[in-house]
């Protein structure tokens, strides 16, 4: 580098900054050989092409404006390592849990917890699945948006298969009324028990899952059927007496004068005036103030245990 080149450079650094003269001299060392071809002309024009801004990454800026940024970087990344080799940091999986599970946890159990405090009451239907009715009581429930549980018997789930996959399909819940809804305390231990493990396989056989609950024909138990059904026998306190009124009217007046919260309502899916009153009775329910859940979500929002051999007969905190 010559006397011309280092003042040149000399100023370009006192112009641009320290890191344009690494540059300058780059381009010296260029510009020298192609001076001695060229003429010093070349230098100039050679020089003035290699001159170029000074760099501004991201990264250097932050050197620059933030010079103690990195010792702090220095000093957090190194306190990590120390907590991790004693083991005192806050493990990857712990993280996990505490900010991103926990939240997914409660917003799978969201349904849960807005039901937790309300008024709610389950809607149960028995006897079917019956092809006149019950696809109607499905689609009413479907465009009302509300959930039941059906207590079916075995004789026909196996003769209308279909109806009950969509019973389960359309997360209603699926519960055992027995095979051929015979009154299981007249019946010998052992045909009882057949009659439960029967109504048990065929419905597993359609839905891929065990019937929830088991409702004994006229809600009549003792404590062998209780023990037999190996599950929690579920019982009713309104009784909307849809199969002796016939009333659509009557049905509606009969639930509202009786229902309360946590209160399991009876009803029937084989009678058209059962579907007929659904409507109202839904809306009416609506309107007193009063939600819905399948049994299993009624014992739940209350806190209440479901217990195979145990009876259930409504669901009050
Ligand atoms: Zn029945």
């Amino acid at each position: 580098m010559n006397m011309l080149d280092r003042l040149f450079s000399k100023e370009i650094q006192r112009r641009t900054g320290a890191h344009a003269i690494n540059v300058i001299i780059e381009g010296d060392l260029k510009t020298r050989k192609r001076s001695r071809s060229v003429g010093s002309k070349a230098l100039e024009s050679t020089t003035r092409t290699e001159v170029v801004p000074r760099k501004t990454s991201l990264l250097h800026r932050l050197n620059v404006r933030l010079p103690w940024l990195k010792f702090a970087a220095i000093f957090v990344i190194g306190t990590i390592i120390c907590l991790d080799l004693f083991g005192l940091t806050i493990s990857k999986v712990d993280y996990l849990s505490q900010n991103l599970i926990a939240p997914m946890q409660h917003h799978v159990k969201a349904t849960e917890r807005t039901l937790e405090g309300k008024k709610l009451v389950a809607l149960t239907f028995d006897d079917g699945p019956f092809p006149e009715t019950t696809p109607k009581i499905l689609d009413i429930l479907t465009k009302k948006d509300i959930p039941a549980t059906f207590f079916m018997l075995g004789n026909l789930a196996r003769t209308y298969p279909d109806i009950v996959q969509r019973i389960a399909k359309e997360h209603h819940q699926v519960a055992s009324h027995t095979m051929y809804h015979q009154n299981l305390i007249r019946l010998t231990p052992e045909a009882a028990q057949a009659d439960l493990d029967e109504s048990k396989t065929v419905i597993k056989n359609i839905t891929g899952s065990d019937p929830a609950f088991v409702r004994p024909p006229y809600g009549n138990y003792n404590d062998f059927i209780a023990a037999a059904a190996a599950r929690p026998l579920i019982l009713w306190s309104v009784d909307t007496e849809d199969w002796s009124s016939k009333d659509p009217e009557a049905i509606v007046a009969t639930a509202m004068r009786e229902v309360y919260d946590g209160a399991v309502i009876l009803m029937h899916d084989i009678y058209p005036t059962s579907v007929d009153a659904l409507p109202t009775l839904i809306d009416t329910l609506r309107d007193a103030g009063y939600e819905f859940a399948t049994v299993s979500e009624l014992a739940q929002a209350k806190n209440i245990a479901l217990t195979p051999g145990q009876a259930y007969y409504d669901f009050c905190p």
